[in-house]
């Protein structure tokens, strides 16, 4: 096929989906001295900005912001930053200081929001050189010899070419790359709904801590997010909310449920934003993170339960996992094809351990005593405290939590047995 056959030269990466995972992967391939386009199939005016999250970035995710261009999101007047307190059956969680890790105190969460974060990061991939394709969707890919032909159409229904040596599908959940490359989805249920709004009049904890209430088996959130607001987010059992009815019913008791809670700041004055935002039903979706010589980063890869506040972090996490497998390889078969190993070998490694946890937690039949125990063994024990921790923000892994709990036990098990 003649290069007049596409609307344009051929590009070197070609990006498909404009949020987080999709912006951060162009972002380093264009530092890497790519040329580089995303294809976003949504238009994406300055302040455009997903609705779906609730904006906690784990402390893993943290430091991948500067290599992005973003140090300046950790500013206090673009983001808060904090650190989770966990209220549960077996008492409270929470370490001294304010990093996740005793010994740097700045190893904390941020609540940052995407109204602030996704156009900032729409922001650096255009100033890091890259080409942002906007109200176009990628609807065929073909590869031949020397690369693939992207098949797109745009707002006014005109379908164009273009032609790129690598593709990444950055799609998100609902991934049309997979689909096409069939790469199916294994599906893990989640028995919770969600709830969540942003309010006036509640104050912030001490040190801007976001407070973690398991209660029952839902789990209540609150997050203090800049200009004195907060946001308050309940993951819990689908029957429970299932009859909150209408607008303002479901507002009053979803502020009757945080007013009754033990430990959560208090909601006697909040006075709502907006109206509630939420799913009924939202399943853990994962998928290979390389199938037909695309690799999948951020929710087209593995999006998991709304209720761990991974996916941002892992979104950005996969996308560097990525740039880093292709460092210094050329874009030829053989580079392509070491490189797509390796992203894979890295992505197992890394993000995959955090899954099946994860999908265990999205099970609300749980036996409450040994839940009761665990958590018991934890709050008791500080040093296993800042490994919870550690584990929820994605600092470490859940083998590594693990086995920090198997030596609490055993040390319980011998204290006890000396009384
Ligand atoms: C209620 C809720 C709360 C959450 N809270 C948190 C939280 O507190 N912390 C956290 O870390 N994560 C949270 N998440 C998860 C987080 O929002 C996602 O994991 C993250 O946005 C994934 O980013 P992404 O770039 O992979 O995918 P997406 O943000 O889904 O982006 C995919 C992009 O691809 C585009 N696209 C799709 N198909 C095409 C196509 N064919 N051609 C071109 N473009 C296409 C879409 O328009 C979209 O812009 C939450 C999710 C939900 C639902």
């Amino acid at each position: 096929m003649s290069t007049e056959e596409y609307d344009d030269a051929p590009l070197d990466v070609a990006v498909v989906g404009g949020s987080l995972a999709g912006c951060a992967t162009a972002i380093h391939f264009g530092t890497m001295g790519y040329r580089v386009a995303v294809f976003e199939k949504k238009a994406t005016p300055d302040a455009y900005h997903k609705q779906l999250c609730t904006h906690f970035v784990q402390p893993h995710t943290v430091p991948l912001l500067a290599p992005l261009g973003l140090a300046h999101l950790r500013e206090p007047s673009r983001s808060v930053a904090t650190k989770a307190v966990f209220v549960t059956p077996g008492g409270v969680v929470e370490t001294p200081g304010t990093g996740y890790d005793p010994e740097l105190p700045d190893s904390y969460a941020l609540n940052l929001e995407r109204r602030v974060l996704d156009p900032a990061i729409r922001e650096s991939a255009r100033r890091h050189g890259v080409r942002f394709v906007e109200a176009t969707a990628v609807e065929g890919l073909a590869r031949d010899d020397s690369g693939w032909t992207l098949e797109t159409r745009g707002e006014s229904g005109d379908p164009r070419r273009y032609r790129a040596r690598l593709v990444v599908a950055a799609d998100g959940r609902r991934s049309r790359l997979a689909g096409l490359l069939g790469n199916e989805a294994e599906s893990r249920p989640n028995e919770r709904a969600a709830l969540f709004g942003y309010f006036r009049g509640i104050p912030a904890p001490a040190d801007n801590r976001s407070v973690f209430v398991m209660n029952d088996r839902d789990l209540a959130c609150s997050y203090p997010l800049v200009d004195g607001r907060t946001e308050l987010v309940l993951f819990a059992e689908k029957s429970r909310v299932e009859g909150w009815r209408g607008a303002d019913g479901r507002m009053q008791e979803f502020l009757k449920y945080f007013d009754g809670l033990p430990d959560a700041p208090p909601v006697t004055d909040a006075v709502p934003e907006g109206p509630l935002l939420g799913y009924g039903d939202y399943p853990s979706l994962i998928r290979r993170p390389v199938a037909g010589s695309v690799p999948f980063v951020g929710d087209a890869a593995l999006s998991l339960d709304a209720m761990s506040g991974v996916g941002c972090g892992f979104a950005l996490l996969s996308a560097q996992l990525l740039a880093h497998a292709f460092a210094g390889r050329a874009l030829d078969a053989e580079g392509v094809r070491d490189g797509l190993d390796d992203y894979r070998q890295r992505f197992e490694k890394t993000v995959l351990p955090h899954a099946e946890g994860i999908c265990g937690d999205s099970l609300v039949d749980k036996d409450e005593a040994t839940r009761q125990r665990m958590f018991e063994t934890i709050c008791g024990n500080p040093e296993l405290s800042q490994k919870y921790l550690a584990l929820t923000g994605r600092m470490v892994l859940p083998a590594e939590f693990q086995r920090a709990f198997m030596r609490g036990l055993m040390a319980r098990g011998s204290g006890a047995a000396r009384k």
